[in-house]
């Protein structure tokens, strides 16, 4: 029998936030002192929380650096296949407190803070979330960047750099309010200027037959201005590229032409040109067809495309002799993040064709073979269909080829179904109903060799229904790769109790191999474990309760079920649904107020595209619903409703992992695949939720009992589509949702304002695409089944533990790992670079540098 151990022990044992060791510590506290001092120019009498933030963050970074230069070296050097991964969105976060888990500097930098007598969750929250993304598709990126660098790929991601980011949330009345997100305004530690690099991009202008082939000519220039980010692996001395591009007027820009004269007038209208990068669109599956999106989309595209050729013309093997580009796909893999990059496909061509003069036929070739192409959603009006008045204006030599593609395409079809004019129509490049449009999903799948959905369930969707046509033509390129999320962000970052206590149990291989999570169903029955799991989840609530008291003076009871419903507002996502619950479960505390009840808290939120009506409407309706319930003297401690003002990523990690309940509700069919869901199950919440995206295979990996599966799957919404939804019959034979609907639709929510929620009733009752009602009964129910498992807590813990043991498929380690194996053509390696002694001897390693490969 030995004698249990410390805290103090317990900590030394587990170092998967790295050792403490006096020198590392030491060396800590010194970076730290140094760049208060001479990069910050303050001292300790002056600094500001931001001041000590920013120390930290170069301190870190000081121990990036000689990775990130030997990474690149190593890369040139040995000439791997590169994978580039094009993204209008990388939904980043925070940096500080991920790099130093990647690094292993996470308890060496808690201990030196310490000692400075800070506090480094206080340092943290000064730090600026990098929202240069909307929701899953952006975030996705991120969690890609992160695990490709993990498996030691030779990766990129490369994007814009807005200089403002999703838009900050504020709800004023009950109703959202956007602010700008200046997120740069006190400087970005992580990024590195790289103007030596900066490259032109052309718009408008016209083509120009001559001898030698077209030329795009009278254009007017753009440059692009790289900024590096590092992205560190964990702990394998991997520090990969994020490149992201930032549009610049050339110098000389209106100072040409008839224009000269006006000196202050041209230097004004630079912003004109710069205005490219100025701002990320707001939509989340959703396209909206502006100009300038379009020309944000072409911008990354060009720049992009440059660099990836620059550095294939310079590698090792290819400087010197004669230059061939038939070894392109075996060198270079270009993922197309949603159809945002598109224009890659006929920008690759355009350079081919037009400027290193290939026969369309090899370049036709080499550019199938080196993009793929991954859709994200089925929903029509997230589709991008550019109309052709605005391409041909903008991007004029790219619609011609756009045109030449799809008049080989239709050949092509044509001889396969000779008079089959219905199917040339349906799988034409060229819309021609209500102005003719460039359908950009069926200029990717064209254009690539693989085209993949996000989870099972999409996948097949995409084959059968959405592309059906195309994958009869080549069903061998249609693929799935189920989503997923880093475990090192998701896990480790956020939730360091349940880390640390999977990390005691099953050793710490699991946060580089998540399906070794399994090992935690032989502690199904430990009595200790169960009691430890659930010890971690209620101190998590308890310091998120502290959190919204402290932040927004709201108070809530931390023993009660903390249902949580947050991702962008979308009517498909059904909030509604959701909200309908709410006012249900008020209704029967009313009812029988004396009558026992489980205890709820129910947490929503998310942001509504500004321009979405309907999203914002549902926002109102949330806030005016929980203004009644929270004020209820009848209701008290029973019920809560909380709307979660700017939900992004940093509030993401804090709300997740105090979730009991996680909501993922949509209409089957409808929500892709999701990665939310895959976060909450980490983080040990059940879920509530639908078959639809990855629910189906999270309640495959922990059997379907152990989630709370409800409603309709996707044959039962076709058939109701074929029936007709008729939403007059729910309302009418649901008592309970009869009053649910009356109460809102006579403004006892909004008493000021009876009228105020017509829209949304409106949508319910006559175009409700989503059958809202046709759900109704089977989640309230389902809902009960909730309370009562809850109600048995070791039970619940039980179930908590067998999704957090089946949740190792949903690491974006495995994700990454099948992209790398049946799309890209390369391997995963757990290699370790040699690190730099760092960061001194990495100054004179870096002076001894070799040729890089920037
Ligand atoms: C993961 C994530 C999302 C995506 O959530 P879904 O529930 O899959 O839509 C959106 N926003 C943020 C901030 C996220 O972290």
């Amino acid at each position: 029998m030995t004698t249990p151990l410390t805290d103090q022990e317990k900590r030394k044992q587990i170092s998967i936030r790295g050792i403490v060791g006096v020198e590392n510590v030491a060396e800590v506290k010194k970076g730290f002192n140094r760049h208060l001092h001479f990069t910050l120019v303050k001292d300790r009498n002056v600094a500001t929380p931001r001041d000590y933030y920013f120390a930290l963050a170069h301190t870190v970074r000081d121990h990036l650096v000689g990775r990130w230069i030997r990474t690149q070296q190593f890369y040139y050097e040995t000439d791997p296949k590169r994978v580039y991964y094009l993204s209008l969105e990388f939904y980043m976060g925070r940096a500080l407190q991920n790099t130093m888990i990647n690094l292993g500097l996470q308890n060496a930098c808690d201990e030196s803070i310490y000692q400075l007598g800070l506090d480094m969750e206080d340092l943290e929250e000064m730090e600026e979330d990098a929202g240069l993304g909307n929701g899953g598709l952006g975030r996705l990126a991120a969690c890609f960047l992160d695990s490709m660098a993990t498996l030691g790929l030779a990766a990129y991601g490369y994007g814009i750099r807005y200089e403002y980011g999703i838009f900050n949330q504020r709800i004023k009345d009950g109703w959202q309010v956007e602010e700008a997100d200046d997120w740069l305004r006190h400087g970005n530690p992580w990024e590195k200027a790289r103007p030596e690099y900066m490259l032109p991009v052309h718009f408008y202008g016209r083509v120009e037959e001559t001898e030698e082939g077209s030329k795009w000519v009278d254009t007017q220039v753009v440059l692009a201005m790289p900024y590096d980010t590092p992205i560190p692996g964990y702990m394998n001395n991997t520090v990969n590229t994020m490149r992201l591009w930032s549009a610049r007027a050339p110098n000389d820009f209106n100072l040409k032409d008839f224009n000269v004269g006006d000196y202050i007038q041209a230097v004004l209208d630079r912003n004109l040109a710069e205005n490219i990068s100025r701002v990320l669109y707001p939509n989340d599956n959703f396209f909206e067809g502006k100009e300038l999106r379009l020309k944000q989309e072409y911008f990354v595209v060009a720049a992009t495309l440059q660099d990836v050729i620059r550095r294939f013309k310079t590698s090792k093997k290819n400087s010197g002799g004669p230059l061939s580009f038939d070894t392109l796909p075996e060198k270079v893999a270009i993922q197309l993040n949603d159809t945002h990059p598109a224009m890659a496909i006929p920008e690759l061509m355009r350079i081919f064709v037009d400027i290193e003069k290939l026969d369309w036929d090899t370049a036709w070739d080499i550019t199938k073979r080196t993009f793929a192409y991954t859709n994200h959603t089925v929903l029509p009006e997230a589709l991008e269909r550019w109309p052709v008045q605005l391409m041909e204006t903008l991007l004029p030599r790219h619609l011609q080829i756009i045109y030449r593609i799809n008049q080989e395409h239709l050949d092509n079809i044509s001889s396969l179904f000779p008079e089959d004019m219905e199917r040339i129509r349906r799988m034409s490049l060229i819309e021609e109903e209500g102005g003719k449009r460039v359908n950009m999903a069926h200029l990717c799948i064209v254009g690539s060799h693989a085209v993949n959905g996000v989870a099972e369930i999409h996948s097949n969707i995409i084959k059968t229904d959405v592309f059906r046509d195309f994958s009869e033509l080549e069903p061998d390129k249609f693929q799935n790769k189920t989503n997923g999320i880093t475990p090192r962000r998701w896990l480790l970052l956020c939730n360091p109790g349940l880390a640390d206590l999977i990390a005691e149990a099953i050793g710490e291989e699991y946060v580089k191999d998540l399906s070794q999570l399994q090992k935690l169903n032989e502690l199904v029955d430990d009595d200790a474990f169960i009691r430890d799991v659930s010890k971690v989840k209620q101190d998590n609530k308890l310091k998120f309760s502290q959190y919204l008291e402290r932040e927004y003076k709201v108070k809530i009871n931390p023993s009660s079920i903390f249902d949580v419903h947050v991702k962008r507002i979308h009517e498909y996502k059904r909030q509604l649904l959701n909200c309908l619950h709410i006012i249900t479960m008020y209704n029967r505390i009313k009812k029988k107020p004396n009558a026992p009840f489980v205890p709820r808290t129910v947490i929503i939120g998310g942001k509504a595209a500004p321009g979405y009506h309907m999203a914002k409407m549902i926002i109102k309706l949330i806030t005016s619903v929980a203004e009644v319930v929270n004020n209820d003297p009848i209701v008290g401690s029973k019920l809560k409703v909380i709307y979660l003002e700017n939900y992004r990523v940093s509030l993401a990690e804090k709300v997740i992992p105090a979730t009991d309940l996680s909501e993922q509700i949509s209409t089957a069919g409808t929500e892709a695949s999701g990665t939310g869901n895959m976060k909450f199950m980490l983080n040990g919440a059940l879920t509530i939720g639908t078959m639809d995206g990855a629910n189906v295979e999270m309640a495959e990996e922990a059997g379907e009992d152990n989630l709370f599966i409800f409603g309709m799957r996707v044959e039962d919404v076709a058939e109701l589509d074929k029936e007709g939804y008729d939403a007059m019959k729910y309302y009418e034979e649901l008592p309970e949702l009869k009053q649910v609907i009356d109460q809102i639709k006579s403004g006892f929510f909004s008493p000021r304002q009876p009228e105020l929620f017509k829209d949304i009733i409106d949508m319910l009752f006559k175009h409700d695409r989503f059958k809202v009602f046709a759900d109704f009964e089977s989640y309230i129910e389902c809902q009960e089944k909730v309370n009562v498992l809850y109600q048995d807590p070791k039970e619940w813990t039980r179930m908590v533990i067998k999704n957090i043991a089946a949740s190792g498929k949903f690491s974006s380690d495995r994700t990454i790992t099948d992209y790398a194996r049946e799309i890209w053509g390369v391997e995963p390696t757990d290699l370790k670079i040699p690190p730099p002694s760092e960061p001194r001897e990495a100054i004179e390693e870096a002076a001894r540098a070799l040729k890089l490969d920037q």
